[in-house]
């Protein structure tokens, strides 16, 4: 495809240059024919890799029934994937949304809402944290911990502050009586791939039940077995008040969610909150699915056998390249940071038919599908080991 062409109609918000047309498995293919491996996963999305044959089927079945109805009325695919997301996630209810940023407003609106059921005079303050990412809307701007995004559409919604990560400390410093929520993401994707130390994930927990504020954990794209258990705060043996969840509940349709428990979402309740499309049938069925076929394909099991692997094929390429200066992450959720501008790999590795994305800068973010096998891990650092070497 012309690219002048293609980008004729778009606003200007991202740069590209390339035109996938189809995907099979690991890999997608340009409208050249030209075959990529994807570490990407479509930012994550895409768990399952392409054109899983069972996800398929299942989305062209509820075509034949029932794409949308509203939610004036209850259909069955969303009933059985809320069930199925409370199982795999400890939560009591959920609400479906259309996006991950959508799942924030959400969440934050029902943080605020429970604060005030509690005491009508609470002002409904949010500790966010530096480096932290959780969408473009306006709400989900607001507490997203990087400027640069935020400043040219100020002003966001109040009473937001902004601790350091990883440093309970300094969220410590920022809790008032009218702090209602702490929101972070228990890895942090975006802002360079950066788990949460455990004493830091357990001290805010504690700090919530000490002073009454509800936990959110954005696990839009940590979430759904990306880090090898289904959600990322399952590692450290606590539980958010709030979940939310987007990427790959869906791999490839698009939907969010936010969950919580029952006392928490209770505070909702008819008119507070509502949206036309967010778990109707097309998209619920996608979200049933996914639980399914991870379940029957074991994918859990296939990211915890992997990552030993992965982690240590990275380590020993940090240690034949100056330019890595560290490699991080949890299960198929890894960060390369380097001392060199992340943008040259990431175009180096599409001329040699990998598909990488960067986190911030200088962070090469690996987030493959998680079907990935050692053959895709295999062949995507000897890629990076090329591109490394002739740099
Ligand atoms: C991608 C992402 C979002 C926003 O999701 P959208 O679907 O793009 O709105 C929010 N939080 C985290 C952690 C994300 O990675």
């Amino acid at each position: 495809m012309d690219i002048k062409k293609a980008d004729q109609h778009f606003i200007h918000t991202y740069n590209r240059n390339i035109t996938f047309e189809k995907g099979e498995g690991m890999y997608l293919i340009d409208d050249n024919g030209k075959k990529y491996l994807d570490m990407g996963a479509g930012i994550a999305v895409s768990a399952l890799g392409y054109s899983n044959e069972e996800y398929k089927q299942g989305l062209k079945d509820q075509i034949d029934k029932l794409i949308h109805v509203s939610n004036l009325y209850f259909n069955e695919p969303a009933v059985k994937a809320a069930g199925y997301l409370c199982e795999a996630s400890g939560m009591d209810r959920v609400f479906f949304t259309n996006s991950g940023a959508e799942a924030i407003e959400g969440a934050i609106k029902l943080a605020r809402k429970y604060a005030r059921t509690k005491n009508p005079q609470n002002k409904g303050h949010i500790i966010a944290m530096e480096h932290s990412f959780h969408g473009r809307t306006m709400g989900a701007l607001s507490v997203t911990g990087t400027k640069h995004y935020r400043e040219p559409f100020e002003p966001l919604i109040g009473g937001v502050s902004f601790a350091k990560y990883n440093n309970l400390d300094s969220v410590k410093d920022l809790v008032t009586p009218d702090t209602c929520a702490i929101i972070l993401e228990t890895l942090q994707g975006e802002g360079g791939i950066h788990p949460a130390s455990e004493d830091f994930i357990k001290g805010i927990r504690a700090l919530c039940d000490e002073k009454d504020i509800l936990l959110i954990l954005d696990e839009i794209q940590c979430g759904m077995g990306r880090t090898g258990k289904m959600f990322a705060f399952q590692h450290y043996g606590i539980c958010p008040d709030i979940l939310t969840s987007a990427k790959a509940l869906g791999c490839g349709v698009p939907v969010g969610a936010f969950a919580a428990k029952e006392e928490v979402a209770r505070a909702l309740v008819p008119g507070d909150h509502g949206t036309t499309y967010g778990g109707n049938p097309l998209a619920t069925a996608a979200v049933c699915k996914v639980f399914e076929i991870y379940k029957k394909e074991h994918i859990l099991e296939h990211v915890c056998e992997l990552t030993p692997y992965l982690q240590d094929k990275l380590t020993k390429l940090a240690a034949k390249h100056e330019c890595i200066t560290d490699v991080r992450g949890i299960g198929f959720m890894q960060g390369i940071e380097l001392n060199i501008a992340a943008g040259t790999v990431v175009n180096a590795a599409l001329e040699k038919g990998l598909v990488l994305i960067s986190a911030g800068t200088n962070i090469i973010r690996i987030v493959p599908p998680l079907i990935a096998e050692k053959e895709h891990i295999d062949s995507m650092c000897s890629i990076l080991d090329e591109i490394l070497t002739e740099l």
